[in-house]
């Protein structure tokens, strides 16, 4: 299958930290991680190529004028601030974001990064424009007739809102695919695979009926992201019965994880999409550091197969998934699934 990754302007993204139980840890989101996740693509023989440059069109689909130019102007502000630290960490979170919108980027990177995990550094933008450049690359040949492709997304994008950057996400790549493809298709649902549940996903969809959003993860009752991903979460309004959660006990392992899948796929059988965007999480492996659940390698080929026997033209879009020895080996299990490219 197709695979779109810019290696070299994607990796110019550099975390230094994030906030764990009041310590900074270095930033798990690393560019490493796009070496391993290369591997597994060279594992399997892909066919890999740069995106090509799609402009502000696909993400302004999705995210806001207001976030999009905090974004692409912020550090750039910052930097004049004196003494200021070469990454944006907000000082400040509204508790309240209907509160009056600030001139200042200290208040403005309150207003618009949710949590302590997305430094804002020099190249945070650049790099994030070329992740969504993956994901609107990959739905573009899906809608010209691929049968899937896979985006090599990183930094990923399922914690990101329309217009509020968290879990080491600043543009919503599943979100960006998934509204390119309603260019073509009236109903496009996401299914959202990755240990944490896509509450910006949600969000973004969620009082929307052309858009089903499935996600299957841990518990958030005592896990990130804690105040989206429960089951009573269902849409509002016109997108009221177009989002399930299926959150899963913490340890689950292959056979738990299955079965929810299996139960979420019915309903987005029932909501019968033109094509789907699979939001692909490895992080639910049990080798993984964030340790939530405990699918095993050959788990992620059958949740392949699984997604590949819906038989829809599918954009795989890269979500989390953090290191450890086997991640290559996982991206290549899951995409084996799909190993014959027909329906
Ligand atoms: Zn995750």
């Amino acid at each position: 299958m197709k695979v779109f990754s810019d290696q070299k302007r994607q990796s110019q993204h550099n975390p230094s930290g994030f906030l764990v139980n009041g310590v900074m840890q270095p930033n798990p989101e690393t560019p490493e991680r796009l070496e391993k996740l290369l591997s597994g693509v060279a594992a399997g023989g892909h066919d890999l190529h740069v995106p090509m440059d799609h402009g502000l069109g696909p993400i302004a689909a999705v995210h806001s004028p207001v976030y999009l130019k905090f974004l692409s102007t912020v550090h750039e502000r910052w930097k004049r601030i004196p003494d200021a630290t070469p990454e944006i960490f907000p000082n400040i979170h509204p508790d309240r974001r209907t509160a009056s919108y600030p001139l200042s980027a200290v208040g403005q990177a309150g207003f618009h990064i949710t949590d302590m995990s997305c430094p804002i550094g020099e190249h945070t933008w650049e790099a994030a424009r070329w992740s969504a450049n993956c994901a609107a690359s990959a739905a573009e040949v899906v809608l010209n007739g691929d049968h899937v492709a896979y985006a090599l997304c990183r930094p990923p994008g399922h914690h990101c809102f329309i217009d509020l950057a968290g879990g080491f996400c600043y543009l919503n790549n599943s979100a960006i695919a998934a509204q390119f493809l309603r260019q073509t298709h009236d109903r496009v649902a996401i299914i959202d695979v990755d240990l944490h549940h896509g509450n910006g996903t949600q969000g973004i969809f969620f009082a929307r009926d052309d858009v089903f959003t499935l996600s299957i993860h841990a518990d958030p009752a005592r896990f990130y992201p804690f105040f989206w991903g429960h089951a009573h979460e269902v849409g509002e309004g016109a997108g009221h019965g177009y989002n399930l959660n299926v959150p899963l006990p913490r340890g689950t392992g292959t056979d738990g994880f299955m079965k929810g899948l299996r139960d979420g796929l019915a309903h987005v059988r029932n909501f019968a999409p033109g094509a789907v965007v699979i939001a692909l999480g490895l992080d639910a492996y049990e080798g993984d550091p964030f340790g939530g659940l405990t699918v095993s390698t050959s788990g992620f080929s059958e949740i392949g197969k699984e997604l590949a026997a819906l038989g829809l033209p599918t954009v795989i879009v890269q979500e989390g998934g953090y290191l450890c020895n086997e991640l290559g080996d996982n991206l290549h299990a899951f995409l084996s699934g799909f190993a014959d490219g027909t329906p």
